[in-house]
């Protein structure tokens, strides 16, 4: 099974298309909803993590972009500032998804961009601000 992390941004014309139903029924994915920005009349925005076959999701996303949503990686607006990370570790037993790791041997701290969800919970807790999150 594959996992893509996406933001479907829609415009406030495609709001109440069916667009998650039929990703889940045509194209057999398995849909989890990180956030919904979605009100009548207004560009909508979701953020969904897509599970199931490499080539279902392939499909599922050409579905997507034959409509008028912009389709977007989260893993495009995450990002993690290396050079000022300074590896203290209070982020890592926050982090839900293990996005951010540490290195047992060497304490050294990681971060990988696919596993985040965008929760903004290290944001909080990180004394150098070094994530940014841009959803
Ligand atoms: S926003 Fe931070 S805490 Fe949340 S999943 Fe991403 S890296 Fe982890
Ligand atoms: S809290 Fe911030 S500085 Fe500390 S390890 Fe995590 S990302 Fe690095």
């Amino acid at each position: 099974m594959a996992k893509r992390t996406v933001i479907f941004t829609f415009p406030k014309e495609f709001v109440e298309q069916p667009l998650a139903y039929r990703l889940i029924k045509e194209h057999n994915l398995i849909l989890n909803i990180l956030h919904a920005h979605i009100r009548p009349n207004e560009e909508g925005t979701l953020i969904l993590e897509i599970t199931g076959e490499e080539a279902d999701i392939e499909n599922g996303l050409m579905l997507v972009e034959s409509t008028d949503v912009k389709i977007e990686n989260l893993s495009d607006h995450v990002s993690w500032d290396k050079e000022s990370c300074i590896h203290c570790t209070a982020c890592i037993g926050q982090c839900p998804t293990h996005a951010l790791s540490v290195n047992r041997d060497t304490m050294e701290v990681s971060f990988n961009p696919n596993e985040c969800i965008a929760c903004g919970i290290c944001q909080d807790v990180c004394p150098m601000g070094v994530m940014n999150i841009e959803v």
